[in-house]
């Protein structure tokens, strides 16, 4: 049954439309892959993405999304293909540039692949990839900064509300309290030393999302040879406790 129906999908519509610019990739031919990206439905789905999130209907089925077509990019070598994609989806092709390159590296590391990549990655990819840990470091540093410099903000808004320009800089005073404000730069700095890159969580995250189908063992959503099943089973049993 499922069968029929993605047949019937792929000739009307196809379930990825990205799997045209995949293809065209994976020819190694970079003219293919300029021409794949002048389509107008492959530039709307890189625009505003309907597949991110979407599982095959067939167990078969190859993924074809903004994250599988930037990895086929840089294992091809096509920086400016990449740098294209960038133009039209920077947030999505940003992340996923440093998905494909941490992939490399790990794989690199533990020598798990065969298969033979690009020795050298261009330059504008690896700024891609630094530019994504720049965004997680600051999600992270970002507040702790702001609490150790809200004196300077309460001592404006305190400027401000003598002026009759605010209500109250009460907030920002409370702030100013916290111990955070008070320690010397020397260990401030060693607490920032600390914050570390979410990395091998956010590759988990997306490893699941680009690899997960509907597992015929569990009935959920799973990574192929790598049902979680007995897992979730363990923990059912463990209780909620065990969870927490
Ligand atoms: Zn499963």
């Amino acid at each position: 049954m499922r069968f029929h129906f993605s047949v019937t999908v792929q000739h009307d519509a196809p379930e990825f439309p990205l799997g045209m610019l995949q293809t065209a990739i994976e020819s190694q031919d970079e003219c293919n892959a300029w021409n794949a990206l002048a389509n107008q439905r492959i530039r709307s789905e890189l625009v505003c993405s309907t597949t991110t999130h979407k599982v095959p209907s067939g167990s078969q089925q190859q993924k074809c999304n903004v994250f599988t077509c930037v990895e086929a990019a840089v294992h091809c070598n096509m920086p400016r293909i990449v740098l294209a994609m960038y133009q039209l989806s920077p947030a999505d092709v940003r992340l996923a540039t440093w998905y494909a390159l941490y992939n490399l590296k790990s794989k690199h590391k533990t020598k798990r692949s065969s298969v033979v990549y690009p020795l050298q990655i261009a330059s504008e990819l690896a700024n891609l990839a630094r530019s994504q840990r720049k965004i997680w470091l600051w999600e992270r540093v970002g507040p702790l900064l702001l609490v150790r410099n809200c004196d300077i903000l309460a001592r404006k808004d305190r400027g401000s509300a003598m002026l009759g320009q605010t209500k109250s800089c009460r907030d920002w005073e409370a702030l100013a309290a916290h111990p955070i404000t008070r320690l010397p730069d020397l260990a401030f700095g060693l607490i920032l030393s600390f914050v570390a890159l979410p990395e091998a969580k956010e590759a988990r995250i997306l490893r699941f999302l680009i690899e997960a189908r509907l597992c015929q063992k569990c009935s959920r959503l799973c990574i192929p040879g790598k049902c979680k099943a007995k897992r979730l089973r363990r923990m059912e049993r463990r209780g909620p406790k065990a969870r927490s």
